[in-house]
């Protein structure tokens, strides 16, 4: 069997892994549009930095799966324990909200205990996000931080989303939440208190070791765009960019479904068609700024609910390790802006984009004075966070269906269409590749 893989992401790249040895496959091809494998997970250099992303940190509740990445990274990696706040009225709020609600003002406090002990909300079944966010931490926790950082980074009605995420949102128990009012802070999100991150080379050097451990029968082909796919009787052709033709028993595409369809020389199903034109994803502007100072001291992530402020997360790299820190004084600082495709932030320069990140780290005092930034970099990437609305459970499906029937199987997160982080992508990938060889 001759299997042709869309894409060189992390799913790419996992599955060929899950794949290699297996007696029944011949032969592997990755292919991959950008000059480097990693999709997501590359990392960029800039002025000797490098930067990932949004910061690609490695934890997992999945343990065989974490431990399978930390074995991955070998040597080259630091243990580091979370340092993050919630910024809000400027004030700097230990994340997870809810464990900090002491550093309130008294009415805040007040307003979030009150509603959270006493919640009109709480026996009602939660058929969307937001009203899961209400259920499960009242109506103050919601409405001073939950729901404007949500709608910050989704940019699109929490009560049209559905609830497929909340397993990542530990509910969180009721004593913790009492304490945290009394000013005893406590943990949250106990599975990522601690986690991994490469030592040095940001998260493409995970990436660099995960192909490492690719054998003989798979070959990474990279700077070759994937242009057509088609099914001709028992195979799959596909052609690059290059002009070369191949034909495959079998596909595992990890591309965009969006951009699937888009090279797909068969005749969708109007159905299918219709599923693919109703997904919903955002796109991301990450800046990296490089200040002669900042006032974020030992602290590593920041969320900013604020409206006013373009990005909703700043991070210090510095936080992440020595190789991430200048020998100067500076320190280098990551902005996160989403955006969805003909918004407002989508239209705007880059020149506009820098000027109000800039203006939000000032406004923020987060820097003292925009004559503190040494330089600003800015990129953008469309495929970053898939929405999850209502009717997107439903879409993603009948997409799959679809494909597992023309033998050309998805895989990762904007493959699947599903909110997948690195540690799930890597489940998936061995599921599937499971499957697959179940089935030779
Ligand atoms: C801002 C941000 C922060 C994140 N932070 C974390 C984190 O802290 N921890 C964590 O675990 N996860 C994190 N993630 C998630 C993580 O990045 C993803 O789960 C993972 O990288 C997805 O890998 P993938 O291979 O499925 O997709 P991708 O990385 O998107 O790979 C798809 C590949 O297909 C290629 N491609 C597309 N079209 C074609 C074509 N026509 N021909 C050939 N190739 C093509 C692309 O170039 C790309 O390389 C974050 C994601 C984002 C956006």
């Amino acid at each position: 069997m001759k299997i042709g893989i869309l894409g060189g992401g992390l799913s790419g790249i996992s599955t060929a892994y899950f794949l290699q040895n297996n007696k029944g496959i011949k032969s592997i091809e990755i292919l991959e549009k950008e000059r480097e494998p990693g999709g997501l997970c590359r990392s960029f250099n800039i002025n000797g930095l490098y930067y990932d992303i949004g910061p690609h940190i490695i934890f997992s509740t999945d343990k065989e799966i974490l431990d399978f990445m930390i074995n991955i990274l070998g040597e080259n990696k630091n243990k580091l324990k979370r340092s993050n706040k919630i910024f809000y009225k400027n004030k700097f709020i230990k994340y997870p909200f809810e464990n900090e609600l002491s550093a309130l003002s008294e009415v805040d406090r007040e307003y979030c205990l009150n509603t959270f002990l006493n919640n009109p909300y709480e026996n009602h079944e939660a058929k969307n996000l937001l009203a899961y966010f209400l259920k499960t931490f009242g109506e103050g926790i919601t409405d001073i931080y939950l729901k404007p950082y949500n709608d910050k980074i989704w940019k699109f009605d929490l009560s049209l989303m559905d609830t497929q995420m909340i397993d990542r949102i530990p509910k969180p128990p009721k004593e913790d939440i009492v304490k945290s009012a009394n000013g005893i802070p406590t943990e949250g999100y106990l599975h990522q208190l601690y986690f991994y991150y490469p030592r040095e080379g940001g998260i493409n050097s995970f990436i660099k070791s995960f192909v490492g451990k690719l054998n003989e029968n798979v070959r990474v082909i990279t700077d070759s765009a994937v242009i057509e796919l088609q099914r001709m009787n028992n195979k799959c052709k596909i052609k690059t960019d290059k002009g070369v033709s191949t034909e495959y028993d079998l596909i595992v595409s990890t591309i965009p479904i969006q951009s699937l369809t888009g090279i797909y020389r068969s005749n969708l199903p109007e159905d299918v068609r219709k599923s693919v034109h109703d997904l919903k994803y955002n796109s991301i502007i990450v800046a990296i700024i490089n200040v002669k100072k900042d006032n974020l001291d030992g602290n590593f992530a920041v969320m900013v609910p604020d409206k006013d402020i373009i990005f909703h997360r700043v991070s210090k790299l510095d936080f992440l390790g020595s190789c991430y820190c200048r020998k100067d004084d500076s320190s280098t600082l990551m902005a996160e802006v989403t955006f969805s495709k003909n918004s407002f932030i989508d239209q705007m320069s880059v020149i506009d984009v820098e000027a109000k990140i800039i203006e939000g780290l000032e406004n923020s005092q987060f820097i003292d004075s925009r004559e503190h930034v040494n330089y600003i970099e800015t990129r953008r990437f469309e495929y970053a966070y898939v929405i999850c609305d209502l009717n997107h459970k439903k879409n993603v499906e009948r997409i799959g269906n679809y494909f597992s029937d023309q033998k050309i199987l998805l895989c990762g997160r904007f493959g699947e269409f599903k909110y997948l982080n690195m540690d799930a992508v890597i489940r998936h990938a061995k599921t599937l590749s499971e499957i697959i060889v179940k089935n030779i």
